[in-house]
C-alpha cells in the first residue's frame, strides 16, 4: 500500500524563504521530499527579520483577534497548534545548526498600566475561556514581584505558554537544517513568473531568464506583489516599524510584555526591541521620526529603566494581509500551492502553515483546518 508521504510531489520548488517558506521547506525535507527554495534575497531577510519573533498565541487570540470573525475559533486553535509545533521543531532544527534560534517559552504578559485597562483584561480573560487559552490573572503586588522592571500597574494577564525566538536567526538556522536534510537553497534569484505546460504549473522563470522546473511550486512570497496571483489571493502590505534600545538588558522584563499600546521583548546580545506600528497599504520600508518617538516614549513609560537609553536601531517590515486577514494555504491550480497571508503572526504560524501544506498535498491526513484556510474560501466569495 502507498503511504501518505509517498503522495508528495517528486520535486517541490518553494518561492520565498521567509518564515513561511522556510517552515514549508523544513516540513517537506523532514518528510523525505526533494525540495528547492528560491529567494530574491538571502533567506530570512523579509518580514521575519523585521518582526518581533514572538510566539504569542495566547495574547493574539485574546487581544488582537476580531472575536466576531467567522474564522476566529479555528484561527485561535491554529495558532495554539503552531505554538506546540514550535516546541517540537525548535530543538530539531537547532540540533542541525551551530547558530542559536533563541527559542524560549517564558510566557508573555499584558499589564494594566491604567486602572481603566482592567476592563480590557476582563475582556481578554473572557476570550481566553472561549478559545481555551491558558491564562493567569495576577494582582498589582504579584506583577511587581514577577516583573520588577515594569512600571507600576494594576495587575496583569499572564499567558504562560507564549514565548519567542530570535527571528533574525531563523533564516540561518533553518537554512542549515534544510541543507542538512538534503534541501537546496537558491538565494538572490528573483522569480518573475510561473512556467506552465499541459495545463499545470511545472516551474518558474527567474528574472535573469533561467528556468527552474518542478513538479509542484509553492508560493510563499509574503507581502510582495506576485504578478501571477488572482485578485482574491493578493496581499495588502501592512507596514510595521520597530525600534531597539542600546544595552538594555538590565531594564528588560523576563517575559515578553504585550502591553495594550506597546510590546517589548528582550533578545540575545543585550538587545531590547519594542514595537510596532500598523500602517495598512504602505510598502516602503522607511521609518519616520514621529513613529519612532511614539514607540520610544511608550516603551520608556512601560519600563522606567529605559529612561535616558537611546534608540540605536529603527526598521520596518511588511506584514502580508489577505482579504479576510487569515492565512491562505492550499492548491490554487494543478501544480501550484499557496502559503500566504500570515499577516501579523507569520513567525508563530509558520509551522502550522507548513503542516497544512503537507495536508493539502495529501502527505498527511486532512484536518478541518485545511478547509478553513484553503484558497477556495476566498475564490468562492469573489
Ligand atoms: C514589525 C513587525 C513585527 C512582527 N512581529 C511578529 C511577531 O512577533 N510574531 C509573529 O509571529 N509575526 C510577527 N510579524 C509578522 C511576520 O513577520 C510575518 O507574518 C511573516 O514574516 C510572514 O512570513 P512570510 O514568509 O509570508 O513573508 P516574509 O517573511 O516577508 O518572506 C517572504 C520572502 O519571499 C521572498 N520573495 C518575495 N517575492 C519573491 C520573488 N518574486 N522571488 C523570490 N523570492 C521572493 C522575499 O525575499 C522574502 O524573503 C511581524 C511583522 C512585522 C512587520
Amino acid at each position: 500500500m502507498r503511504s501518505l508521504a509517498q503522495n508528495l510531489p517528486d520535486h517541490t520548488l518553494i518561492v520565498g524563504g521567509g518564515a513561511v517558506g522556510l517552515a514549508c521547506a523544513w516540513a517537506l525535507v523532514r518528510a523525505g521530499a526533494q525540495v528547492s527554495l528560491v529567494d530574491a534575497q538571502r533567506v530570512g531577510q523579509g518580514a521575519v527579520w523585521a518582526s518581533g519573533g514572538m510566539l504569542a498565541a495566547g495574547f493574539e487570540a485574546c487581544f488582537e483577534l476580531e472575536p466576531e470573525h467567522p474564522l476566529a475559533e479555528p484561527y485561535a486553535a491554529f495558532l495554539r497548534s503552531s505554538q506546540r509545533l514550535w516546541r517540537d521543531w525548535a530543538p530539531e532544527v537547532q540540533a542541525l545548526s551551530r547558530q542559536s534560534l533563541g527559542y524560549e517559552q517564558q510566557g508573555s504578559l499584558t499589564p494594566a498600566f491604567q486602572a481603566s485597562d482592567r476592563a480590557r483584561l476582563d475582556q481578554g480573560e473572557a476570550l481566553a475561556k472561549r478559545f481555551g487559552v491558558l491564562t493567569e490573572r495576577v494582582d498589582a503586588r504579584t506583577l511587581a514581584q514577577i516583573e520588577p522592571s515594569l512600571a507600576r500597574g494594576h495587575g496583569a494577564l499572564v499567558f504562560p505558554q507564549d514565548g519567542q525566538i530570535d527571528n533574525r536567526a531563523m533564516g540561518g538556522v533553518f537554512a542549515d537544517a534544510i541543507k542538512a536534510k538534503g534541501g537546496e537553497l537558491i538565494e538572490q534569484a528573483r522569480v518573475k513568473t510561473l512556467l506552465r505546460q499541459a495545463g499545470r504549473v511545472c516551474g518558474v522563470i527567474l528574472e535573469d531568464g533561467r528556468e527552474l522546473q518542478a513538479d509542484c511550486v509553492v508560493l510563499a512570497t509574503g507581502a510582495e506583489r506576485f504578478a501571477d496571483l488572482p485578485d482574491f489571493a493578493r496581499m495588502t502590505p501592512v507596514k510595521g516599524q520597530m525600534i531597539r534600545f542600546e544595552r538594555a538588558r538590565h531594564a528588560a522584563p523576563k517575559r515578553v510584555v504585550r502591553a495594550l499600546s506597546i510590546y517589548l521583548a528582550a533578545k540575545s546580545g543585550d538587545r531590547l526591541i519594542a514595537g510596532a506600528s500598523s500602517e495598512a497599504g504602505l510598502s516602503s520600508l522607511d521609518t519616520d521620526e514621529e513613529t519612532v518617538l511614539r514607540l520610544a516614549r511608550a516603551a520608556q513609560a512601560a519600563l522606567p529603566g529605559l529612561e535616558g537609553a537611546s534608540v540605536v536601531e529603527q526598521w520596518a517590515g511588511l506584514r502580508p494581509q489577505s482579504h479576510d486577514a487569515m492565512p491562505i494555504v492550499g492548491a490554487l491550480e494543478p501544480g501550484l500551492q499557496l502559503a500566504l497571508g500570515a499577516y501579523r503572526n507569520g513567525v508563530l504560524a509558520a509551522p502550522a502553515m507548513a503542516v497544512m501544506l503537507l495536508e493539502a498535498l495529501g502527505a498527511t491526513s486532512r484536518t478541518a483546518a485545511t478547509d478553513y484556510f484553503s484558497p477556495e474560501r476566498l475564490a468562492l466569495r469573489c
